[in-house]
This record gives C-alpha cells, structure tokens and sequence, in this order.
C-alpha cells in the first residue's frame, strides 16, 4: 500500500519499525533514517529476513531541513514518521511541508533551551498542512495518543458530555537499577522535574513538582503513589471535548525514582544551562544522560506490567455516568515478542496504527489534528488486532 520514511532509530522506533514489519500488506517499503546510521543497519539486518516489508537505512540529521527535504525527494515516502526527539518536530514539518508529505509524531515540540512543552508552535502550522493538503497527526503514541483515542472513544459512545477526565499513567515494572528513566533520559527528566498542572473550569491551576500525591490501586498491578504532572495531551482535550470542566494527568513513581532525582536535581545535574568543564561547555542533563542506562537496554531486565488510561465522568441521558478504559501491557511479554520494555512498546505500536490509518485514508484530512479529532473506531480495533488490547470498567475506583 505505502513507502514511509521513519526518521529516528531509538527506542520507540524499534518497536513502531518492527510493527511496521509485521504488517507489510500496508507498509510495503520503509526509510529508517537517523542520526546513528549504524543503528538503523543493525536493526535491518535483525528484522529483514522475518518480513516482506523492503527496508533502506539513511544518515540524516533532522535538525536540518534541507537534508531532510533532500531524502524526502530522493525516497519519495506517502507519508513520515517522526521517532527522532521532540526538538526535530518543526524542522520534519518544514520538510513534509516543502515536499507535500504526511507527518505523524508522538510528542509535541520542545525548544532545546527551555524546558516548556506546548502545542503552539506545531498549530501554528494549521492553515498551511490545509493549503498543502497534507495531514499532519501530533501525538501518536500512549499518552498523548491512545489516551486522546480513548477520550474520543468515550465521548462517541458512552457519553453525551465528558466533565472529568483523570488520565492515569503507571508503570509497575521493575529493571532493578536504583535509577533509570524508561524513555529517553533528558526528555523524562525535563518533563517530571517541571511544574505540574491541571486544567479545571477554563484556567490552568499550578502545582510544585510533584506536591499532589494520590494512592490508586491498579488492575494487574496493585497499589501504587502516583503523582500529578503537567501533560501534553491536557492541552488539546480541554479544547477538543465539549463540556470539559477538569483534566487531571498522574503517573506513578517509586520512592527510589524520587529520592534519585530530587539529589541529582539538588546537585544540578538535571540543569539545561550549560556550563564550562575542562574548556568545553557541556550540558548537565545532556552529560547525566551519557551516564544513565541506555532505556532501550532494560528489557531484559524489567519485570512487571504498566497499566495506563483515562477515567470519564460525565452523563449519558440525562444520568452522571462513570467509564475507565485503560490497557495493562506485560514487560516481559513485549521483550519476548520484540526485545523491547513495555515503555516502548505502548508507545511504538500507537505509532504505527496512527502512520497505518493514513495510509489507508481512514485519517487522512488536510491539516493539523490531535488524535481525538480524528474517528477513534479505526484505531480501538488495531489496538486490539496490534498488541494493546483495551478493557473497560463501568465502576471504577474514583481519584479524589
Ligand atoms: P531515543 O533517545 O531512544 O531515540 C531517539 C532517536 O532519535 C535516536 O535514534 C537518535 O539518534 C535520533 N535522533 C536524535 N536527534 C536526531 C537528529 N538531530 N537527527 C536524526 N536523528 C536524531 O528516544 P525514544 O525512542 O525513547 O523516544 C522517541 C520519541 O518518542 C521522543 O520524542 C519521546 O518524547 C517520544 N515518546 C512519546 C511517548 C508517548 O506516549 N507519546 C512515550 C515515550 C516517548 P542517536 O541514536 O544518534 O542518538
């Protein structure tokens, strides 16, 4: 059915590239293009004998455009996918726009030089992916992504109005190292070291990190201390849902996590600004990164399972009605299929699925669009048919 460039080789695209491989009936021919070309050979040569997808690899630096509007010409993918990190997301775009090619991502744009994630600068590019007559999905992965599926989901077919949405993310897995982020160290640590916020009747309200603490007992994997942090998909849900008076987003941290962090960010070394050592200017984050295990090696070594999703509260005929929809997804079981931990996993699948939807023409339509603009159906089906199957709770356990 389609060519796709994935641009990115880490660990999230290993898994999206492998699920792009086990479905070749739709992605015929993939690109894998990165900044470390040896990786993206190596995980050819792992996957090309196990699929009838054609895969090429390429060099690319994507903070430049015009390297990348080069490969795009050369490649002629319908569509790209971009696994790189969230400071390439404007440059890729600038890119798919000059070559008219579909973009798809899973986490908005960051700056490099300061810690703030929002929609903004990737919106801004609405009315020009329209002109184009491109379509541009931001978010394709768990959270954002599945959790913006499922509140599209919910609001088709058990509610008439969403008022409250607690969207929990836990990961009850264990890889047995004192510290270790599960996705990429710099942008999980900017993101959990950063204020945290919730969006309730029209105003966002600003909390310190971590200074809203709350105890849920999850499905499959027990009781856990989560904790209340500002979150990309909260943006665009509280203007995509009608009726919407409180968004809420939690995600589980263990005490030896929080312990770990608060020391390293006392000491500086979770720092942005850059610093002198030894004549060359490094940046405290990016140097705790280069020491921090590699997240796409602790497969192997995690145990446990991650349970993410939304809880709604709103009506349905006139009646409050409460609804939990949320996957458990197995550690072990996702090293066992692709050698990769369940982070990664939840993550690349929904990429895949959304890059598929586009494909097909199911999610395609000329312009800027977070997931829960788009029909959820088609997505709530490869779910299940691609490795996250969903189950819902019509009483769950309520987040005071
Ligand atoms: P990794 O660090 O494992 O992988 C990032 C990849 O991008 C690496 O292959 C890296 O190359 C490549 N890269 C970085 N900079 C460039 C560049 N300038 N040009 C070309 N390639 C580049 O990250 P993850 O796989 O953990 O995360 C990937 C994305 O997924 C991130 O944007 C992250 O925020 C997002 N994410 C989204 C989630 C969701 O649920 N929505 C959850 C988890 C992650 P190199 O190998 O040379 O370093």
């Amino acid at each position: 059915m389609g060519r796709v460039l994935i641009i990115g080789c880490g660990g999230v695209a290993s898994v999206a590239i492998q699920k792009c491989c086990q479905n070749s009936e739709v992605f015929e021919e993939i690109c894998i293009a990165s900044r470390t070309v040896s990786k993206c050979d190596a995980l050819k040569a792992k996957i090309e004998n196990t699929t009838k997808t054609k895969i090429t690899t390429a060099q690319l630096d994507a903070d430049n455009t015009d390297d990348i509007i080069a490969l795009i010409n050369e490649y002629k993918p319908d569509a790209v996918l971009n696994l790189a990190l969230p400071y390439q997301d404007l440059t890729i775009m600038d890119a798919c726009l000059a070559t008219k090619t579909h973009y798809i991502d899973t986490a908005n744009y960051e700056p490099k030089d300061t810690a703030k994630f929002e929609y903004s600068w990737q919106w801004a590019y609405r009315e020009r992916f329209k002109e184009a007559g491109i379509t541009a999905i931001l978010g394709s992965g768990f959270d954002p992504g599945v959790t913006s599926v499922f509140s599209a989901y919910a609001l088709k077919h058990h509610f008439d109005e969403i008022n409250y949405i607690d969207i929990l993310d836990c990961n009850g897995g264990d890889h047995g190292y004192p510290f270790a982020t599960n996705f990429n160290p710099e942008i999980n640590i900017r993101e959990v070291s950063a204020k945290g916020s919730y969006w309730e009747n029209g105003y966002w309200v600003e909390t310190e990190p971590m200074e809203i603490k709350r105890v849920y007992n999850f499905d499959e994997v027990g009781e856990k201390d989560m904790y209340l942090l500002h979150h990309e998909e909260i943006e665009s849900l509280a203007l995509n849902i009608p009726g919407i008076k409180r968004i809420r987003f939690f995600m589980t941290f263990g005490q030896s996590y929080l312990t770990h962090l608060k020391c390293l960010e006392n000491v500086g070394m979770t720092s942005i600004e850059p610093i002198m050592f030894e004549g060359k200017e490094i940046i405290p984050l990016q140097f705790l990164k280069a020491v921090l295990p590699d997240p796409a090696s602790l497969g192997p070594r995690t145990v446990g399972k991650t349970n993410i999703g939304c809880i709604f509260q709103g009506k349905k005929d006139g009646k409050e009605k409460t609804y939990y929809l949320y996957n458990v997804c197995d550690h072990q079981e996702c090293y066992k299929e692709l050698g990769s931990q369940a982070i990664s996993y939840t993550t690349g699948v929904p990429a895949m699925i959304g890059t598929m939807l586009v494909l097909k023409g199911l999610w395609n339509k000329p312009g800027v669009y977070n997931l829960e603009e788009l029909d959820p159906d088609p997505f709530m089906e490869a779910l299940n048919k691609w490795g996250l199957p969903w189950k819902e709770s019509f009483n769950p356990e309520l987040v005071d």
